[in-house]
């Protein structure tokens, strides 16, 4: 029997359960080895992260935030030069750009994938463009194919924004395959305790296969420290803790089993949803792989937010991922510039719903989810 409050949107707590013993033993010994800051551990699971991606250079850092905020600082970018992005996002993707004097130039997504609708992007391209930053929205890589070539035809950089899809997998039009982050020069994830990959507090990383500009950004993750007390840049100090090291090296073991339940719930949801009239499940792009961090219908008609007050009503948790477009938050209103019509990114607005997902999601708490779905649409 489902009760009002089994259901979450995460369940870290069940999460936490099975690897218990493997947890507190990492975190035990942190505390007694009494390397708190830059201990063993961020070393070791830096270079396990690196195996599992497939790249160069991991940067571990403080939080996904700082990690956008570190890639562009790396990339030599001067105040007012413009960077593109997606307008459907979480803030802290254009924040960075505000925040380091350049402008965040906004553009509508696809209205299937939810990602930088590849069709818009050489329209905002102006000679003060210098960077793009797709957002792996929800969990699946944008069409890097089509942004990589953009960037080599207008001599761009393409920082990844792979929050959300640390474990997606994207194949080239080649057929090749690599890790989200891995395809642009940079790639930055967040490891919130929420994120498919989390920690017990926050995290984040860079990654990167440029030497070059992987020895830049380690630096400015570090006071612009070239060595001991030598400063060749203005940095930050954006550290990975030992202790949150320890746990992600740990959890990092389970990150594809992690990924496979994430991906079993969607599929079980598709077919639960799919002859629901009005409701849109996710589609999957044909290039990568979804590892799932938000399960996101799009409800027609107008019965969104009747919805999701019908749902908390039975105590089933669910979220708007996002609701106000980028351009129109009072922060960007001013420093920020958009590029043709948001017509998606007003849509999605107004009618996205993130269903509970999360690795420990059962059946029985899917059927009741969707049965009171069904109930209030039909
Ligand atoms: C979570 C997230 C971030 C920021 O990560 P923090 O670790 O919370 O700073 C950036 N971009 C996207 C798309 C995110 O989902």
């Amino acid at each position: 029997m489902i009760t009002q409050t089994t259901i979450h949107m995460v369940d870290l707590k069940g999460q936490y359960a099975k690897i218990k013993d493997q947890i507190d033993s990492a975190v035990l010994n942190c505390i007694e080895s009494g390397a708190f800051i830059n201990g063993p551990e961020v070393k070791r699971f830096s270079k396990n992260l690196e195996q599992y991606l497939g790249v160069n250079q991991v940067i571990p850092c403080a939080n996904g935030t700082d990690a956008l905020q570190i890639a562009m600082m790396g990339l030599g970018l001067e105040p007012g030069d413009e960077v593109i992005v997606p307008a459907f996002t979480y803030v802290a993707t254009a924040e960075v750009i505000g925040l380091l004097g350049y402008v965040p130039v906004m553009v509508d997504v696809d209205p299937e994938t939810f990602n930088i609708d590849i069709t818009k992007i050489e329209a905002a391209i102006t000679p003060k463009t210098r960077a793009i930053v797709p957002v792996h929205l929800f969990g699946q890589c944008a069409d890097m194919d089509a942004i990589m070539e953009i960037a080599g035809k207008h001599n761009l950089y393409v920082i990844e924004d792979t929050a959300q899809a640390i474990g997606a997998i994207y194949t080239n039009k080649n057929g090749e395959k690599k890790a989200a982050g891995a395809v642009g020069h940079i790639g930055c994830t967040s490891f919130f305790p929420s994120k498919n990959l989390g920690c017990f507090g926050d995290g984040g990383a860079l990654y990167t296969n440029d030497v070059t500009i992987g020895a830049k950004l380690q630096m400015i993750a570090n006071h612009g420290q070239s060595q001991k007390y030598v400063h060749k840049y203005i940095g930050i100090n954006s550290r990975l803790d030992t202790i949150q090291a320890a746990i992600l090296d740990v959890k990092l073991q389970y990150l594809n089993d992690y990924c496979d339940a994430r991906r079993t719930a969607a599929a079980y949801y598709d077919q639960a949803l799919k002859d629901v009239p009005g409701v849109r499940t996710p589609i999957r792009s044909s290039q990568s792989t979804h590892v799932f961090h938000q399960y996101t219908l799009v409800i027609e008609n107008g019965k969104r937010d009747g919805l999701k007050q019908y749902l908390q009503e039975k105590g089933i948790p669910s979220m708007v991922y996002y609701p106000i477009p980028l351009n129109e938050q009072e922060a960007f209103i001013k420093i920020g510039k958009v590029v043709g019509t948001l017509d998606v990114t007003y849509k999605l607005c107004a009618s996205v719903l993130s269903l509970p997902m999360h690795t420990e999601l059962n059946s029985s708490e899917q059927d009741f989810i969707v049965n009171a779905i069904k109930e209030y649409l039909k």
